[in-house]
C-alpha cells in the first residue's frame, strides 16, 4: 500500500504563481473601479463643504450685523434719552420760547473718553448721514419748537462700533447710503447698495464683498447699518475647505488602494490556497483508501468518505474529537503505526503496519501508515479484513490438516510395521485387528480427502446437486440405523416420524449426507453417550430435519461460526476429538444449494438441536 500518492498528487499544482498573479490584478482592477466612484464622492463631498464655508461666512455675517445693531440701538436710545431730558429742561424750554430759533440742536458723539456718548450744543445744519432725535416742544397746545439730538453716523461711530462689536475678523461695519459706505477710515463707493439683511454680494471701490445690512429705523434717513467681508477671504476659506475634504478623502483612498495592493496578493493567494485545498478534498472525497489528519494536539481534523465506509465511523460524529476517544482501540494500536517524516520516504509495502479495531462489535484489519506534516500526521489505510480471514483460513487449514493427516498416517504406518517386521509373531485375531485398523484409517484418510474436494467444488461455485422427490422416511431410517452400528452401550438413538410425511425436493444422496454429518457430530460431541434424536416433520412447504443430541452443547456466540469453514470449538484437538472443521461448513452449502436452510439451537453443557429444512415436492393439506 502505498498511502502517500493520492496526498502528494493532491498538492501537486503546476500553476499557483501564475493563478496568484492574476488573482492579485483582478483583485486590484476591482479596487480601482472602486476607487474612482470614491474619488467622485469625496469630490461632492468637497463641493458640500464649500457651500457650508459660504453659508457659516454668511452666518458669522448675520451675527456680525446682530452685534453691532445691537450696540447701535443701545447708542440710539442714549440719543433718545437725552432727547427728552433736554426738552424738560427749563432752560432749554426758555431759549425755545424766548429765542427766535425754533429749533435747538445737540450733536452726541463717542469717543474714548465718553463711551455712552456726549452731547454738545451744535449750530450748523445737520448732517445728511445721521440719526436724528427730534422732540416738539408745546405750549399752549401749540408747537413753539423742536428739541433735536442727532448722532453723526460717521468714520468715529464706526471706529466705535467696531472696537464693541462682535465681527469676525474680516469683518467690516459701516454705514450705507447713496451708494456710499461710510466705514471706520474712509467712505467707498458700494454697487448695488447694501439693502436686507439677506447675504448678497456687491462691489465697493470695485473689490467684491459679502453683505448684510439693516435699517437703522426713522430719524436715519435711510442710512444702513452693513457688515462686508471680503469675498476673496470667503473664497479662500472654502477652497480651504474643499481641499481640506478632498485632501484628506484622497488621500484616504490612496491609503485604501495602497493597502488593497499590498494586501491583494496574499488574499489572491489565500483563496488559490483555498481553491487548491477545496481540490485536494475533493480527490480524498474520491480516493478509495481512508485517509484522516490527526493534528498535533491528538484532534481529528479531517476524515474521509473512504474512511467514512470502510469503519461505518461517520465524519461529523468524531470530527474535532480526540482520536483516542473518537476510533475505538487507537490509542492501543497508534504507537504500532509508522510514521514517515516526508511522503515516499517509506516505500515499501510490508512498511504499512496491519492493525485490528473493533467498531461497534465489528472485527476490522486495516492496513495503515502515517505522514507527517505541518498540521499533524495523515494517515492512509485500507481494509484488510477479508486478507485477514482468508490469511487465517490458510492457517486453520494447514494446522487442521496437518493433524487430521498425522493421526491417520501414524497409524497406519504402525500397523503396516507391525505387519511387516513381526507377520510371523502375529496370531491371526491380531494380524485381522491390525488390517481392519488400516482399513478405517485410510477410509478416513479418504474421507478427509472427499471432504477438501468437495469444498474446493462448493466453493468455486460449479457444484451440482440433483433435484428430485424422495422419500424421507427410508433415508432417515438409513442413517440411523447405519449410526446405531457405530456407538457404545451408553448412547440410543431414536427416531420420530410423522405417519403422512410428503416427498421432499432435493439430492436424496446429499441429503443423506447432511443428516448423516449430523448425526456424526451428535455422537462425537456426546463423550458421555446419552439419548440421540432423529425427526423429521412436514410443515408449511416445508420439510425440517432434526437431529438432537444430549452432549457437549454449543455456546450463544459460536453457534453461527461453526458453519464458518475450519471453524471449531476446539481448534488444538485437546479435548481429544478429532474434525477438520468442515462437515458443518459442507452441511450448510449443501442445504443451501438445495434451495433449504439449517441453524443450531443449544444450551452449552445441555447438548444441541441441528435443524435444517428442504421444500417439499408437493403441497399437502394437514387436516386435524
Ligand atoms: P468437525 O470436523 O470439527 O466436527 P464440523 O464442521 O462438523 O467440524 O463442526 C464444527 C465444530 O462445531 C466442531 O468442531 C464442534 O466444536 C462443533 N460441533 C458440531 N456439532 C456439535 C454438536 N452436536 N455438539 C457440540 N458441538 C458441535
Amino acid at each position: 500500500m502505498k498511502p502517500h500518492t493520492a496526498l502528494t498528487s493532491a498538492r501537486e499544482s503546476p500553476e499557483p504563481a501564475t493563478s496568484t498573479r492574476r488573482g492579485a490584478f483582478r483583485l486590484l482592477a476591482a479596487l480601482l473601479l472602486l476607487g474612482v466612484p470614491l474619488a467622485v464622492a469625496v469630490w461632492g463631498l468637497g463641493g458640500y463643504s464649500v457651500q457650508r464655508e459660504r453659508n457659516n461666512a454668511d452666518t458669522r455675517l448675520v451675527n456680525g450685523l446682530n452685534s453691532a445693531g445691537g450696540f447701535y440701538r443701545g447708542m440710539f436710545s442714549n440719543v433718545d434719552s437725552a432727547a427728552n431730558r433736554l426738552a424738560n429742561e427749563p432752560r432749554v424750554q426758555h431759549e425755545l420760547l424766548h429765542s427766535r430759533h425754533h429749533a435747538v440742536v445737540w450733536r452726541m458723539s463717542v469717543n474714548r473718553l465718553h463711551p455712552h456718548g456726549e452731547i454738545a450744543r451744535w449750530r450748523g445744519p445737520i448732517p445728511a448721514t445721521a440719526a436724528v432725535r427730534r422732540i416738539d416742544f408745546l405750549s399752549k397746545g401749540r408747537t413753539v419748537g423742536k428739541v433735536v439730538v442727532f448722532l453723526p453716523l460717521d468714520h468715529q461711530l464706526v471706529r466705535w462700533l467696531t472696537q464693541h462689536s462682535d465681527l469676525g475678523d474680516h469683518q467690516r461695519i459701516g454705514f450705507a447710503r447713496a451708494g456710499r459706505f461710510v466705514g471706520a477710515d474712509r467712505t467707498s463707493r458700494i454697487e448695488p447698495g447694501a439693502s436686507t439683511r439677506r447675504p448678497a454680494n456687491l462691489k465697493a471701490n470695485g473689490r467684491g464683498f459679502r453683505a448684510v445690512a439693516e435699517d437703522l429705523g426713522s430719524g436715519s434717513n435711510g442710512t444702513r447699518l452693513a457688515v462686508l467681508e471680503p469675498s476673496s477671504h470667503i473664497d479662500s476659506n472654502a477652497s480651504l475647505a474643499r481641499w481640506r475634504v478632498v485632501g484628506l478623502g484622497l488621500a484616504a483612498i490612496v491609503a485604501l488602494l495602497a493597502m488593497a495592493y499590498a494586501v491583494s496578493p496574499s488574499i489572491a493567494r489565500s483563496r488559490v490556497s483555498r481553491q487548491e485545498r477545496e481540490r485536494a478534498e475533493r480527490v480524498l472525497a474520491h480516493v478509495g483508501d481512508g485517509v484522516f489528519l490527526v493534528d498535533r494536539d491528538g484532534v481529528i481534523r479531517l476524515w474521509n468518505p473512504a474512511a467514512e465506509a470502510i469503519t461505518g465511523l461517520r465524519a461529523d460524529a468524531i470530527s474535532d474529537r480526540p482520536a483516542a476517544e473518537a476510533i475505538p482501540g487507537w490509542s492501543t494500536v497508534a504507537a504500532r503505526i509508522p510514521v514517515a517524516r516526508r511522503p515516499g520516504e517509506i516505500d515499501d509495502e510490508s512498511s504499512a503496519e496491519t492493525v485490528p479495531l473493533e467498531v461497534e462489535g465489528r472485527e476490522l484489519w486495516l492496513s495503515i501508515a502515517g505522514v507527517t506534516q505541518p498540521d499533524g500526521i495523515v494517515y492512509a489505510f485500507r481494509d484488510v479484513t477479508r486478507e485477514r480471514r482468508l490469511e487465517e483460513l490458510r492457517a486453520q487449514f494447514v494446522a487442521t490438516i496437518s493433524h487430521e493427516l498425522r493421526t491417520p498416517l501414524a497409524s497406519l504406518h504402525g500397523a503396516a510395521m507391525t505387519l511387516v517386521e513381526r507377520e510371523n509373531e502375529l496370531s491371526g485375531e491380531t494380524r485381522e485387528e491390525l488390517l481392519d485398523m488400516i482399513a478405517a484409517q485410510s477410509k478416513r484418510l479418504a474421507d478427509l480427502v472427499e471432504e477438501i474436494l468437495l469444498t474446493s467444488q462448493l466453493d468455486s461455485g460449479y457444484f451440482r446437486v440433483v433435484t428430485e422427490p424422495f422419500e424421507a422416511e427410508e433415508l432417515v431410517w438409513g442413517v440411523a440405523s447405519a449410526a446405531r452400528m457405530r456407538i457404545g452401550d451408553d448412547t440410543t438413538i431414536d427416531v420420530s416420524i410423522p405417519a403422512l410425511l410428503p416427498k421432499v425436493a432435493g439430492d436424496p444422496e446429499r441429503t443423506r449426507q447432511v443428516l448423516a454429518n449430523l448425526v456424526d457430530n451428535a455422537i462425537k460431541y456426546s463423550p458421555h453417550g446419552g439419548r440421540i434424536e432423529l425427526g423429521v416433520e412436514a410443515g408449511d412447504g416445508w420439510a425440517r430435519f432434526t437431529v438432537r443430541d444430549e452432549g457437549l452443547g454449543i455456546p450463544l456466540g459460536e453457534q453461527k461460526r461453526i458453519f464458518e469453514k475450519f471453524y471449531r470449538l476446539d481448534p488444538d484437538h485437546r479435548r481429544g476429538i478429532g474434525g477438520s472443521g468442515l462437515g458443518l461448513y459442507i452441511s450448510r452449502e449443501l442445504v443451501r444449494t438445495m434451495n433449504g436452510r439449517i441453524w443450531v439451537d443449544s444450551d452449552q453443557g445441555k447438548g444441541a438441536t441441528f435443524t435444517f429444512e428442504l421444500p417439499l415436492a408437493e403441497r399437502v393439506t394437514v387436516s386435524v
